[in-house]
Order: structure tokens, then C-alpha cells, then sequence
């Protein structure tokens, strides 16, 4: 097998992926390591999926069906339990949510969605978001979950965990994977022994017995033939196991692999590494990441291998019960809500060089919860307080339906004025409708 195909079949940076690629095929390296990072320093046995096996030593015992029936059948088992656990593992995007496709929600267990938002008009920041219900069933998000600080924080973790001694272990581990693979080859060295002895026997017999026998020569034959078959088929075993034989790792990529967690490290921290990249990595290593908000974020993070780990972060102040906003700034936002809605007034104060307390770009939730904060009047009660209606309060003194307000509004015959950022109107009262003709 040529290891360095899995160059291509991993983007990983260089380095770190030439370390992992000398010691297994097919990155179980990360699948073993994500299992040894969240290990205590004991030996814990437990079933784990296929996909995270280490080694598969096939035909070690007679079985009742072949390998090929067993690999059918599991496959089919896999097919009809698909239907009731989907699995929805979604592959990496160009996003830079870490977590996206890992993250399961802690109060109705769905897979959450990732919402991206911009801070600072510049940076992109996710949200992760359990929203099945709402679309379902029209409800408001389950739980919505702020990811920059939970994706910094598994990151830095993960750095962490990666120690030498980690290493050293799944070393320990590889070696002895490579003796028992060594035992095996001798076991199935000793069947091909066997068949030849048994082939030779079977042979003599046939040799020694009277030709003018018939009947007991043809018996003989016939057995000396299968022998033979046997003997073949031993052999064809041998050779196909020899070529596909463990790697035992040589001295010098073990000191390749001591400098993996440096390089982890320095892959994790250069601003170089892609997002796809960092997500990958962090696929490799983790199985999901359960969340839980309450008055912090608790996360519980399954690693491969399924042991597992819990940390807690603590949520981002909210915005509004900041102080440190300046009364100049509430002031012209008091101002601005007079004529605009949230996202309109965002948009204003931003454009007219205000900030928040902390130097960024306002955004439509600022300005909302800085108003609830503050007790500022949002844009539909200042517009109620000055006489407005809705579509259907107004709808009567024309004797029409609601929906033909709106109609007249969308043509441009009466004037509304929008009070939120969803394009919900209210309307002058008929008295106060400078442009409606009659005539309609
Ligand atoms: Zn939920």
C-alpha cells in the first residue's frame, strides 16, 4: 500500500499530515489519537463503529458465513436503520463555524444549524441554532447559541490535549497492533504447513496402493486432489495477508510523530491554516459537541472513541445592560427612532459615526435591545401615539377589506409608514390621506 497517497486524500498542512500519513492509511491516525486524547491513562474497552477500527484480521476463525454474506447483511442492517437514525453528519463548508454538523442541541437533542452575523462590519461570527421545531411547527428557536467564544475555546483545547505523551501512547498502541498482526502471519504460516503434510500423505497413500485396485485408487486419487486444493488455498491466504501486512513505524518517523503536537500546534495557530482546513482537524478528532445554555454555555464534547469531556463558557455580557454606551449616542438613537425602524436606525447611527461601546458597527439588534434596555419607545408606539392605524382598523371608513389597503398602499394612493423591518405597516387615518381619490 503506498502510504503517501493519503497525502492527497488529506488536506491537512504539510507537515503535521506527513506525521500522521507515515502511521496508518486511510487518517485512522486522528481517529485513534481523538480516542487516546480523551483516555484517562486507563484501558477502557467499549464497541466502537467500523469506521474507527485499527485493525481487521480477517478469517481468524472458521465462520458460519463469509466475510463477503457478513459485509452484505451489515449493510443491509445499516440501510433499514438509516430510516429511524438518519445520519446527518453534514460535510465541512467554506464557513468558518467549527462545529457546523457536530453541534447537537442539549434541550431536544436536533442536530443545530449555523447562522452566520457580521461583528464590526468586518468579522464573520457564528450563531449556532436549533431551529427543527420552528420551521416544523412554527414555533421560536429552541436555543440559539453563541459560537465564537465555544469554537476558540474546543480549539484551544484540542491544542492542548495533544501532548507527547498522547503520542507516545498511540505509539504503544501501533506496536502492539504490528506483534499481533506478526502472530497472526505465523498462525496462518503454520496452516499452509499443515496442508502441505496432509497433501504429501494423501499422496503416498495413492502412490502404494495396487493399480489392479481400481476402486480404492480412484477413492485415494480423489483425496489426494483435495488436498492439493487445500494446500492452494492456505498458500493464496498467505500471500494476500503478507502484502497487506502492518506497518511498523521506523525510528525515524517516530521522531516525526514526536513533533506532531508542536505541529498541531502550529497548524491550529497560523493564520494560513484554511477554515475547511481547522474543520477537518477537528472532525478528525471530535464525534459531536452536545450544548446546553442556561446562564453560561455548558458543552459536553464526545471525542472519537466516545469518551468525553464537559467545559463551560460563559455567555458574552448582553449587550444592553452594558453601561458604557454613551448618552450621546442613546440620544441620537431616541432621535433617529422618530423616523426609522431598527435596522433603518443601525444603519443611521453607523453612517453618522456612531459606535457601539465597544468600537463596533451597530446592528438592528443593538438598537433593539438598547431600547428595551433603556425604555426608549419603539417605532410602532411612537407611530400609534400619532394617530395611526393598521390595514384593518382603516379598512371601515372605505368600506373596503383590509387587503385593498394594502393594495393602495403598495400603489402609491395612501401613505403608511413602516415600523418594523419585516414591512409591517400602519396608516394615516382617512381624514389625514393626502392622495386617495374617490374615484377608486
Ligand atoms: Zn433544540
Amino acid at each position: 500500500m503506498n502510504r503517501l497517497s493519503d497525502l492527497t486524500l488529506l488536506s491537512l498542512s504539510g507537515d503535521l499530515l506527513l506525521c500522521l500519513a507515515v502511521l496508518t492509511p486511510e487518517s485512522q491516525f486522528l481517529a485513534v489519537l481523538g480516542q487516546i486524547l480523551a483516555a484517562d491513562g486507563k484501558v477502557h474497552i467499549e464497541d466502537v463503529p467500523r469506521s474507527e477500527w485499527i485493525a481487521l484480521v480477517k478469517d481468524a476463525h472458521v465462520g458460519y458465513i463469509t466475510w463477503e454474506d457478513y459485509e452484505r447483511n451489515e449493510a443491509q442492517l445499516d440501510m433499514n436503520s438509516q430510516a429511524y437514525a438518519p445520519q446527518r453528519l453534514s460535510p465541512p463548508r467554506e464557513g468558518p463555524a467549527l462545529l457546523q454538523g457536530l453541534i447537537i442541541c442539549g434541550r431536544c437533542g436536533e442536530r443545530m444549524t449555523v447562522r452566520y452575523h457580521q461583528r464590526g462590519g468586518q468579522r464573520i461570527v457564528p450563531d449556532y441554532l436549533c431551529q427543527s421545531k420552528s420551521i416544523a411547527q412554527g414555533e421560536s428557536p429552541c436555543q440559539r447559541i453563541p459560537g465564537f467564544d465555544l469554537d476558540r475555546v474546543i480549539g484551544a483545547l484540542l491544542v492542548e490535549r495533544m501532548t507527547p505523551e498522547v503520542l507516545a501512547l498511540t505509539l504503544a498502541v501501533q506496536e502492539e497492533l504490528v506483534s499481533r498482526a506478526a502472530e497472526a502471519q505465523r498462525l496462518r504460516h503454520l496452516q499452509v504447513e499443515r496442508a502441505q503434510y496432509e497433501a504429501d500423505l494423501a499422496q503416498r497413500r495413492y502412490l502404494k496402493v495396487d493399480p489392479d485396485n481400481r476402486l480404492v485408487a480412484s477413492v485415494l486419487e480423489a483425496e489426494w486432489n483435495t488436498k492439493l486444493r487445500e494446500l492452494e488455498e492456505a498458500r493464496a491466504i498467505e500471500e494476500q495477508y503478507t502484502q497487506s501486512d502492518q506497518h511498523r513505524v521506523s525510528t525515524q518517523e517516530r521522531a516525526e510523530i514526536a513533533e506532531v503536537p508542536e505541529r498541531f500546534r502550529q497548524f491550529w495557530t497560523d493564520p494560513k491554516t484554511s477554515v475547511r482546513q481547522r474543520k477537518r482537524a477537528v472532525r478528525f478528532l471530535i464525534e459531536d459537541v452536545t450544548v446546553h445554555k442556561t446562564d453560561q454555555i455548558v458543552a459536553h464534547i464526545r471525542f472519537k472513541g466516545g469518551a468525553t469531556q464537559t467545559i463551560t463558557i460563559a455567555l458574552p455580557p448582553p449587550f444592553a445592560q452594558s453601561r458604557l454606551t454613551a448618552p450621546s449616542t442613546l440620544a441620537a438613537m431616541d432621535r433617529l427612532l422618530e423616523e426609522y425602524t431598527d435596522a433603518q436606525v443601525a444603519e443611521q447611527l453607523n453612517r453618522q459615526g456612531y459606535r457601539t461601546f465597544d468600537g463596533l458597527l451597530f446592528e438592528s439588534t443593538h438598537v433593539y435591545q438598547l431600547r428595551r434596555h433603556h425604555g426608549l419607545a419603539d417605532r410602532y408606539a411612537r407611530l400609534r401615539s400619532q394617530g395611526m392605524l393598521t390595514a384593518e382598523e382603516l379598512a371601515p371608513s372605505y368600506g373596503v377589506a383590509a387587503q385593498t389597503i394594502w393594495r393602495w398602499y403598495r400603489q402609491g394612493r395612501i401613505v403608511g409608514a413602516r415600523y418594523n423591518d419585516r414591512g409591517s405597516c400602519l396608516f394615516l387615518p382617512k381624514a389625514s390621506q393626502p392622495l386617495l381619490t374617490e374615484s377608486h
